[in-house]
């Protein structure tokens, strides 16, 4: 039999988050960002499930637009990063792959390339990473006019920086660069959000948004949980208690023994470790839960296990499941435990992990 350490992914969830991203999107219609394995929670089973209500998919890279392509689905996927090498240019305008052009690079496959996508431009907005700057874009779309490619771009997209803070004035700046950028172009489509500018109050999102964490559950925002923002956790990631002990007061528990017991505590072992993405991060006092009751890990967390204290749960035994997050413990509280976002901790849960769906 395998190993009990699953995480189980609720696509019922993922619907309803889905549907919660439309109400808040208003008149913008919404792509399903389903890059990195779909967060963690499997592209192919993500992508299907979503197939009836999402007129769109957001990935990185090629590799993932195929995969949507495997699990037999016809909808356009947007390729968030563009294409690596011009030969990709030919597979993307075959197979309804529509790549963001962000660089020269790019700008110049293009222009050599007979067989077009269609195709979007990354403005620059003052995230600074990827995208050309607004005072380029007139000459990028005289090159593509010149190119013949006009006539497949979609449209305009830029990228936020800082909309997980609604107090930051840099959303608005971004999103008023954007819009002058683009405002000669009125007749293409623009598509600017992540699913943290769904939580903007009066936030344009324009033609197409773009949200990813939310779909899974993932709080986009500093200092609120999924929960708090009217979404479901869609991944429990459960392992199972494979021994308990005493630890008298004065002994330590694992590696470093760098947490002891300061009175006799009634601990347990869960089979789950770093090595199947859990957080080695996390440290002694975040939280996991059994049975539905709240307890607390000790010491460090090893590569297969990591240890629990069970004075929360007397009537916890071998074989029983623990939740790491889920239902009752949210993996934004996890995040925040070991110093980071739900979304490394989804995107890391490793292969051996089984997958079940619901
Ligand atoms: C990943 C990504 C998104 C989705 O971001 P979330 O914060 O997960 O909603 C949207 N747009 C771009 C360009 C991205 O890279």
């Amino acid at each position: 039999m395998p190993r009990p350490t699953v995480a189980r992914i609720d696509l019922e969830a993922l619907r309803r988050n889905y549907r919660t991203a439309c109400q808040r999107a208003g008149s913008a219609r919404v792509m399903a960002v389903v890059k990195a394995d779909g967060y963690g929670h499997g592209i192919s089973r993500v992508a299907s499930a979503l197939a009836d209500l999402a007129p769109k998919y957001a990935v990185a890279c090629v590799e993932e637009a195929l995969a949507i392509r495997e699990a037999g689905l016809a909808q356009p996927v947007v390729l968030l990063q563009g294409v690596h090498a011009e030969t990709d240019l030919t597979n993307c305008a075959e197979r309804g792959f529509e790549p963001v052009l962000h660089s020269e690079q790019q700008l110049t496959w293009l222009s050599g390339s007979r067989n077009r996508p269609r195709l979007w431009l990354k403005v620059n907005s003052g995230m600074n990473r990827l995208g050309f700057h607004p005072g380029e874009l007139a000459s990028v779309m005289q090159r593509l006019d010149r190119a013949g490619a006009l006539a497949t771009l979609e449209g305009f997209v830029t990228h936020f920086a800082c909309a997980d803070d609604v107090d930051s004035p840099m959303t608005a700046r971004q999103t008023e660069v954007f819009e002058q950028a683009t405002a000669a172009w009125p007749e293409r489509m623009r598509s600017v959000g992540n699913s943290a500018a769904h939580f903007h109050p009066g936030q344009p999102l324009y033609d197409w948004s773009r949200p990813g964490i939310m779909l899974y559950g993932g709080s986009p925002m500093i200092g609120k949980t999924g929960p708090e923002l009217g979404l479901e956790p869609v991944m429990s990631l459960e392992a199972p208690l494979i021994s308990t002990r005493m630890v008298p007061a004065g002994e330590s528990v694992g590696y470093g023994a760098s947490w002891v017991a300061d009175r006799d505590t009634r601990m347990g072992m869960v089979a789950i470790g770093y090595g199947d993405g859990y957080p080695r991060h996390a440290g002694t006092n975040t939280p996991a839960a059994i049975n539905g009751q709240r307890i607390r890990l000790i010491g460090r967390v090893s590569m297969d296990m990591l240890a629990v204290d069970l004075t929360g749960a007397p009537d916890a035994r071998e074989g029983d499941s623990v939740e790491l997050w889920g239902r009752t413990v949210g993996v934004d509280e996890v995040a925040t435990c070991a110093g980071t976002i739900s979304y490394e901790l989804l995107t890391g849960i490793t292969a051996r992990v089984g997958r079940h769906y619901l």
